[in-house]
């Protein structure tokens, strides 16, 4: 069950990296990029036509968010379970994110999703009415059943004083430093999403039909964002700027 408040809940300085493995660092290629030859212009012709729809797609993500492109409501029909790591998790450079294998599910009616991974933009790919903000975070799910997928994503602002952000994000970003190089795995600190469900709980949403932001960007994606940021503090976005470097598809709309 879902705990009904985050009162047990400690935030707990992350711990250093645990383990720290690296997958053929020095040849480690990603499949694309954010800029250049395998930059988003050219994500269509990269590979054997399986990223045609990065070019020819008529629903692709992201946008920017606004009365007319997205249907603006209330969480309260679905149910966010995301399962905690008191002991930490791996998070992979992937070289165009940084990517975590997760467990969850998201329920609506008599449908349920299973988290995949969630991984991070920066800056944000969504806009909301014009405006970016310097994070982005997806949670990517899959329905066993039929396959299909459902993305929830979070605004990240910073926020003034050390230690002030999301628990969740410092946990892993001030340790992000650990997967400084594409091809490199690491531990969080632990892993606690009670706020950032309470978060999403008590915010409106965001929702329509878009697609993956990254080759092979298959549509239909439904799309869920919440429409309010969560925070960050100034000195771990730095340290995940840094690693993260630009990875932000520009939006379609
Ligand atoms: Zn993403």
């Amino acid at each position: 069950m879902q705990p009904s408040s985050c009162l047990l809940v400690t935030p707990r300085a992350p711990r250093s990296a645990r383990s720290l493995r690296y997958r053929d660092e020095k040849t480690f290629e990603p499949k694309f990029t954010y800029s250049g030859e395998k930059g988003p212009d050219h994500w269509h012709e990269l590979g054997n036509g399986e990223n045609s729809l990065c070019a020819s797609g008529t629903h692709q993500s992201p946008i920017d968010l606004h009365a007319a492109s997205a249907q603006h409501g209330s969480p309260t029909a679905l149910t966010l379970q995301l399962h905690p790591y008191p002991n930490g998790t791996t998070m992979h450079n992937l070289g165009t994110t940084i990517e975590i294998p997760a467990h969850g599910t998201m329920r609506e009616g008599n449908r349920t999703y299973h988290l995949v991974q969630f991984h991070f933009h920066t800056p944000s790919e969504h806009h909301l009415y014009g405006e970016y903000f310097p994070v982005e975070v997806h949670f990517v799910f899959q329905n066993p059943v039929d396959a299909s997928r459902r993305a929830l994503g979070f605004f990240v602002e910073l926020c003034a004083s050390q230690g002030c952000g999301e628990p969740l994000l410092e946990s892993i970003f001030g340790v992000v430093g650990t997967v400084a190089r594409p091809g490199m795995e690491a531990s969080t600190g632990p892993l606690d999403f009670c706020r950032l469900v309470e978060h999403f709980k008590s915010n409106k949403i965001y929702r329509y039909s878009g697609s993956l932001t990254t080759p092979p960007c298959s549509e239909p994606i439904e799309w869920i964002l919440s429409a309010a940021p969560v925070a960050i503090d100034a000195e771990n976005f730095l340290l995940a700027k840094k690693v993260l470097g630009f990875n932000a598809r520009p939006v379609q709309n």
